[in-house]
This record gives C-alpha cells, sequence and structure tokens, in this order.
C-alpha cells in the first residue's frame, strides 16, 4: 500500500468543504487536505444571497439548520461581526390556495420547535416602508431568521481549519482522481497526494467528479441568479429578509443601503464549467416588475449588478450525505437543492463525527439518515431539478 498522507482529503472549498474541515479537526481527525483548483468560495458559496430560514420542510432540516445558524452566529462574532445580521424572514402571498397551506406550515414548523408567526399586511408595511401589501392574503414571519455573507463564513471555516493543521491545496488543476481499496491519489502538478478516505463537497463539480471515479449520483447543476440594487433613498433599518410567494422573489438587506433580491431559477441542467456568470435580461426585468408590483418605493433603484451562481439538484429535493453506495472510503456532500450555505454547518459536523466515529457507529448514522446517498443509488442521474423555497413538507415520510 502506497504511504498515506491524509486521512481525509476533502475535494471543494466551497462553505461545505471548509465546515467539514473545520469539524474534522474539532473532532481530532486528521491529517485533512482540502483542495480545490479554484480559491475559498469560487463556487456556488461566493454567489449566494445568504439567507438562513427555519421555514423549511421537516425537523433534521430545521435542526440542521439551528444548528448552523449558531455556528454562523458564533463566528461571525469572533472574526467578522458584519457578516451575520438576525433580521427575521417574512413570506407573504395573495392567493388563497397558497394562503392555506402557508398557514397550515405555521403549525407544523411551531411543531419542529420553529419560532413563526402570522403577519398581518399591517406588518408588512412596517416592516418595509417601500412595499404595497394591501392585496395580501396571508404572511408569516419567523423570527429567528437572519442573513449572512456567505464568502466571509467560507473563509472564517477555512481560516480555523487551517490553524487547527488541516492543509490546503489551491489553484491548481487536478489532474487525475484514482480510487482504490487502499484510498485514493489526487494528481497534481505538485506532485501526488495520497488519502485513505475522500469526501467530494464539490457542489455543482460533484457530478461530474463522481460519474469520473465510476461512482455516479443523480445530482444536477442548475443556474440562479441574483442582483444587488441601489435604492434611490437606502433603507436606514435594517427590514427582514422577504419571499413573494407569487413571483418567487426574494429580498434581504444589504450593506450601505442596498438590496440584494434573486431567484431567476432555471430549471434545466446547467454546466458548471461553461454557465453565464452573469445575470440576464430575462431575469432583471422580472424583478424590476416585481418591484414595481410590489415594491413601488424601491422600483427606482439602480441595479448595481447581477449574477448567476450554479447550485445542485437531487430528485427528491433533499442533500447526498454520506458514504457513496458501492465505493468504500468515497464520501459525498452536495445536492443542496439551492439551500447549502444554510445547511452547511450542521452538516459538516454531522459528517465529521460519522468520519471520526466510523459508519457503523449508529449515532452518527442516525444523524444523517434522511440524507444517506444509498437511498438514491441507481436512480436516473438526468432529471428536471425543481429547487425553491417549498411550502410542501412533512408529507414525506422519510421526513
Ligand atoms: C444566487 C444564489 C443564491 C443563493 N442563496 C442562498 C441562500 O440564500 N441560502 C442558502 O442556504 N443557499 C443559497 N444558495 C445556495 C448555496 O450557495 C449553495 O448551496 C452552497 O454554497 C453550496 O456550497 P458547496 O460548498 O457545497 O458548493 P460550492 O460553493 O459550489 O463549492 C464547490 C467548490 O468545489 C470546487 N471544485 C470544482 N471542481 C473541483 C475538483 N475537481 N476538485 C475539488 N474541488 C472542485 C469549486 O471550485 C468550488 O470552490 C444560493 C446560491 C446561488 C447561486
Amino acid at each position: 500500500m502506497p504511504a498515506v498522507e491524509a486521512d481525509v482529503l476533502v475535494l471543494g472549498a466551497g462553505i461545505s468543504g471548509c465546515a467539514l474541515a473545520y469539524h474534522l479537526a474539532r473532532r481530532g481527525v486528521g491529517p485533512v487536505v482540502v483542495y480545490d483548483p479554484r480559491t475559498p468560495a469560487a463556487g456556488a458559496s461566493g454567489r449566494a444571497a445568504g439567507i438562513v430560514t427555519e421555514q423549511l420542510w421537516n425537523r433534521w432540516d430545521v435542526e440542521v439548520t439551528r444548528e448552523s445558524h449558531r455556528e454562523y452566529a458564533a463566528l461571525a462574532q469572533e472574526g467578522d461581526p458584519s457578516a451575520y445580521v438576525r433580521n427575521g424572514f417574512a413570506r407573504w402571498t395573495r392567493s388563497p390556495e397558497v394562503a392555506r397551506v402557508l398557514e397550515e406550515s405555521l403549525e407544523r414548523l411551531r411543531g419542529w420547535g420553529v419560532r413563526v408567526d402570522e403577519a398581518t399586511a399591517p406588518d408588512l408595511a412596517r416592516w418595509f416602508p417601500a412595499g404595497r401589501f394591501d392585496d395580501v392574503a396571508a404572511a408569516v414571519i419567523g423570527h429567528d431568521d437572519a442573513c449572512v455573507t456567505p464568502s466571509a463564513l467560507t473563509t472564517l471555516y477555512a481560516e480555523r481549519a487551517r490553524q487547527s493543521g488541516v492543509v490546503f491545496d489551491f489553484g491548481q488543476p487536478m489532474r487525475s482522481l484514482a480510487l482504490s481499496s487502499d484510498g485514493a491519489v489526487l494528481g497534481l502538478d505538485a506532485g501526488p497526494r495520497r488519502a485513505r478516505r475522500v469526501v467530494v463537497a464539490a457542489g455543482a463539480w460533484s457530478k461530474a467528479l463522481l460519474a469520473a471515479a465510476g461512482h455516479p449520483l443523480p445530482l444536477v447543476p442548475y443556474r440562479t441568479q441574483a442582483a444587488l440594487l441601489r435604492p434611490s433613498t437606502a433603507w436606514k433599518e435594517a427590514f427582514p429578509s422577504g419571499h413573494d410567494l407569487d413571483t418567487d422573489v426574494y429580498l434581504r438587506p444589504e450593506a450601505n443601503g442596498r438590496i440584494l433580491a434573486g431567484d431567476g431559477t432555471e430549471h434545466v441542467e446547467a454546466d458548471p464549467e461553461r454557465f453565464v456568470p452573469g445575470g440576464d435580461e430575462a431575469f432583471v426585468q422580472h424583478l424590476a416588475t416585481s418591484l414595481q408590483e410590489r415594491f413601488p418605493g424601491w422600483s427606482d433603484s439602480e441595479l448595481v449588478s447581477s449574477w448567476a451562481g450554479v447550485c445542485t439538484a437531487t430528485p427528491d429535493r433533499r442533500p447526498l450525505v454520506g458514504p457513496v453506495p458501492g465505493a468504500p472510503g468515497l464520501y459525498v456532500m452536495a445536492g443542496f437543492n439551492g439551500f447549502g450555505l444554510m445547511r452547511a454547518g450542521g452538516t459538516a459536523r454531522r459528517l465529521a463525527d460519522l468520519l471520526a466515529d466510523g459508519e457503523r457507529s449508529p449515532g452518527p448514522r442516525a444523524a444523517l439518515e434522511p440524507v444517506w446517498p444509498a437511498r438514491l443509488a441507481g436512480a436516473p442521474t438526468r432529471f428536471t431539478p425543481k429547487p425553491g423555497f417549498t411550502l410542501e413538507a412533512g408529507d414525506d415520510p422519510r421526513f
């Protein structure tokens, strides 16, 4: 057997890979090497809107996100206080049918310990003075939700991991990746890196990496967009993040009186090596129309910038985290369906426990059961991505 340089090789230095490296170091697993052909947060993590909300699908999701949230607040407090704001998250609709589902979601969320309440049109008008909500049929507010600066958190995780001895290999192309029962050999120009175990945490690139390694999983990269707007009158008091369920546009306060708004999700497969990185005309137009209707006070905003990033869908919209079926020593942490920022810390801690204690260890395994990759073994690797802030939840018995 060739000399093993690392116990765990993490492929990808987005928030998933960096949070995993941090938690592996905390659990005393090592040596750990994180490899990325680019730099930290060069993928979706550097392009995300940064909304962290507990208005999610199931108890597992809520617990994971709550854990991430607490960790982000603590990391930001120590390293970059501007990277975290607890501002709440409001959602509203004018459709009576969607209103019924939104109202039902309140009880379900409360059952999972989420602090969420009904909101009225006057509440919304108070929180968003630039808005107009007289036609709203129902609204909810999650009091504890927050927004963060995703690239700052990714860097904070990487810095902490590095201080604990994790080695980062950045900026050189991958020449090869060979997997065998002895472990993995990563071919780089600077020489090979050998590892006993490998975690693919490469976001939208994970699909191709796993397929090339002979272990394809059902992951479909798709493009989604966001924009930075500067209203003619800068906002002074931070407002909650908001999601208009009718137009599917979300927005949040951004530094210096600006607004970050997004959606523009495409329901077709994208190539992370060849996607259009700027926001497109149709997206910007959709934002402008939505603002005109719902936020007339912000409809004259200047477009500062717009951009796209590539996220990764799975057929059941739950991530894939844990051992890759039929590939001893190979693990995956991907397929977050557009919500990987808010889930990264809690998911990484659970995967680090699994890697520290072993796959057969019942506790760590149970903690990842709802996202265990084997559930989708053999599923088609081409399907239509269906991401988004869904309302339906709890119907799937696995969650
Ligand atoms: C516009 C937009 C808005 C979003 N808003 C939110 C939000 O509000 N809240 C939320 O929770 N999520 C949001 N997301 C989703 C979130 O950004 C992602 O789910 C999350 O960042 C995924 O992190 P990751 O580390 O898994 O992947 P990435 O951040 O994509 O990182 C993957 C890394 O893998 C690297 N890589 C590529 N090839 C290789 C290779 N061969 N070997 C090793 N590494 C490789 C890449 O260079 C990259 O650095 C948003 C995404 C976008 C695009």
